[in-house]
């Protein structure tokens, strides 16, 4: 059996550290999207995985990347359906707008668009590396990432000192996204007389990196904490890090794919961008990509490619979407409903429904789907636990579940809890990152 089993005492403390630090190496790498697909690639194809360009039927394991910001990936035959895990690799952030330099009474500044559900107040005064790619007319992309390595400049959005600011306003009121400006730098280009501080930056990002401000307007820049990942507590039992959300899933998902072998049905897994935003665009969940892959492995394997036979595909599938929740905090117990609520150490959480109010919204699994779920984890001693976002009327919220679930598949939503979700550095219990992991494979496998 498995439910509400502590980890911490079935597993030993060297396996889930093992698994631990290999996660820190990736999501210390993975600051933007496009770093994460792209250290997915990689380990996609050092295991033999063949693009959906080569891929000719006899290989087994196929992959496709969408725009450098989305993937999907297939292990085993597809006539009984594929066990997926989709998760997305996008995250909350601060982006630089298109046309975003100014320089004001000597200062050089940025401004900002926030990206997804951020708490504004948590991103002022916190060091914030630039990362991203930035295009040339001529097609030539440069990848930056200032303030990446600790002998580089971080950046900031500068909080008000308390003599000025007493606390008594209304955070919303107060942290207000035009005072989200990035400050750049204070010192003045020789010999110019207008803007000479805004030129001198403009002078080092041209010398340094080759970038006119023109170039700016044709990038993906994404400001993100310039902080390591670390373990947090006295007893080193969680990883406190940006970017967990839902960054964690995508690994342990991809880590469930290559340990998996396919059984009855095919195994695979999808990384969507743009879930913070409501999935939207060519990139998320809503997109059509990973529809024109599917189709094309039925071509390729001999099957007819119609939408229909598409349809049966996808409805002989599984999609276990795969996002992180709530986990119990005790200092603001108020909100949660304590016995639907995942509990640190205590292994993945299946989320039957999301949503808000009366499940306005809400992507429910069907009883069917999660009795299956259930099976499978207990059989393989796999702990695991409730979760639901918060008391009933108390906020909510949404996955690419639905999307999925739209098309077809039959869905369920499932994940490790975080504390501090959505802020700069989020943490998660090692115990439910590692035991997540080991339910995605045997659930991939065994569905
Ligand atoms: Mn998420
Ligand atoms: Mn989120």
């Amino acid at each position: 059996m498995g439910m509400n089993e502590l980890v911490w005492k079935k597993r030993t403390r060297e396996e889930i550290e093992k698994f631990s630090d290999s996660y820190k190496q990736f999501i210390d790498y993975a600051k933007t999207e496009r770093l994460a697909i792209q250290y997915f690639e990689k380990l996609l194809r050092e295991d033999g995985y063949v693009h959906i360009d080569k891929y000719t039927g006899k290989e087994k394991k196929v992959f496709y990347v969408n725009r450098g910001k989305s993937l999907i990936a297939v292990n085993g035959d597809i006539s009984n359906g594929i066990n997926f895990v989709s998760a997305h690799v996008d995250a909350p952030r601060i982006d630089l707008r298109p046309y975003p330099f100014y320089e004001d009474s000597g200062i050089a500044l940025a401004k900002t668009h926030y990206y997804g559900g951020v708490k504004k107040y948590q991103w002022f005064s916190l060091p914030l590396a630039l990362v991203g790619v930035l295009v040339k007319e001529s097609g030539e992309k440069i990848d930056v990432c200032i303030g990446c390595n600790d002998n580089e400049p971080v950046l900031i959005l500068p909080d008000l000192l308390p003599h000025l600011d007493k606390e008594d306003k209304k955070v919303s009121e107060h942290f207000k996204a035009d005072k989200m400006n990035v400050v750049l730098g204070s010192i003045p280009l020789d010999g110019e007389e207008k803007e000479p501080v805004k030129k001198y930056i403009l002078k080092i990002l041209k010398d340094k990196y080759s970038i006119d401000e023109e170039d700016f307007i044709s990038a993906d820049l994404e400001l993100v904490p310039a902080l390591k990942p670390r373990d947090v507590g006295i007893d080193s039992s969680f990883i406190g890090a940006y970017g967990h959300d839902d960054r964690i899933c995508a690994y342990q998902g991809v880590k469930a794919l290559l340990n998996a072998q396919p059984n009855a049905k095919a195994v695979g897994v999808i990384l969507f961008d743009r879930e913070e935003i409501g999935s939207e665009g060519d990139s998320g969940a809503q997109a059509r990509f990973y529809r024109a892959f599917l189709r094309k492995l039925l071509l390729v394997n001999g099957h007819s490619d119609t939408e229909s036979a598409l349809d049966e595909l996808i409805s002989k599938s599984t999609m276990l979407s795969a996002d992180v929740t709530t986990l119990f905090d005790p200092s603001f117990s108020e909100v949660h409903d304590k016995l639907n609520v995942a509990k640190a150490g205590y292994g993945v959480a299946l989320v039957k429904y999301t949503g808000r109010g009366g499940k306005g919204g809400a992507s429910e699994a069907h009883a069917e789907l999660v009795g299956k779920v259930r099976k499978v984890l207990n059989k393989n001693g796999i702990s695991w636990q409730v979760s639901l976002l918060g008391k009933v009327d108390v906020g909510g919220g949404g996955t690419v579940a639905k999307f999925l679930a739209q098309e077809g598949f039959d869905t369920i939503d499932l994940g490790p809890g975080l504390m501090s979700m959505h802020a700069p550095f989020e943490l998660v219990s090692k115990a439910d990152l590692y035991e997540t992991y080991l339910a995605f494979k045997v659930l991939m496998e065994e569905l």
